[in-house]
């Protein structure tokens, strides 16, 4: 029996995948994705996935797509998400209801189980292929798939 895959190594088989999808879902046909907080434009494999509630606040939203949005590394690290401008672009988005929403998901002690991973890992791989951007034939996650291969089996291809 093939040894299972350890859980952290999941989660970043599976943040490799959603992130690449958050940020190619906000990009034009070109590959051009502006920040979700400030004006700044680039192309999506510059960008990164940032969370407006964040992973040590809330894990049960570290996979939520209204939670997580392309921004640049200027928003995302130093300015930590930059939340204040995060909030009022989520409200403009999504409508006024959107923070409350995000808020009541958050949930006390919550863990993801091989089970949640495998579904997700297998629903954002199928996202992936559906975004046809910019070639179906060719989807580009495969640059992103982890590097430690040798413990379970890839089948990203
Ligand atoms: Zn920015």
């Amino acid at each position: 029996m093939a040894k299972l895959p350890p859980l952290p190594r999941l989660k970043k088989k599976l943040w490799k995948i959603f992130s690449e999808y958050i940020r190619r879902r906000d990009a034009d046909e070109n590959g051009m994705v502006k920040c979700f907080t400030c004006p700044k434009i680039m192309h999506w494999k510059e960008s990164q996935a940032g969370h407006y509630i964040p992973q040590s606040i809330a894990l049960s939203l570290v996979f939520h797509e209204k939670n997580v949005h392309a921004q640049c590394a200027g928003d995302n690290l130093y300015k930590r998400g930059n939340p204040t401008v995060y909030a009022i672009e989520l409200q403009k988005r999504y409508g006024p209801g959107i923070l409350e929403e995000l808020q009541s998901m958050r949930q006390e002690n919550f863990r993801y189980t091989r089970v949640d991973y495998d579904e997700m890992i297998s629903v954002y791989k199928e996202k992936l292929n559906k975004i046809g951007w910019p070639d179906k034939s060719k989807p580009v996650y495969k640059d992103y798939v982890c590097t430690e291969k040798d413990d379970y089996p890839e089948d990203l291809e």
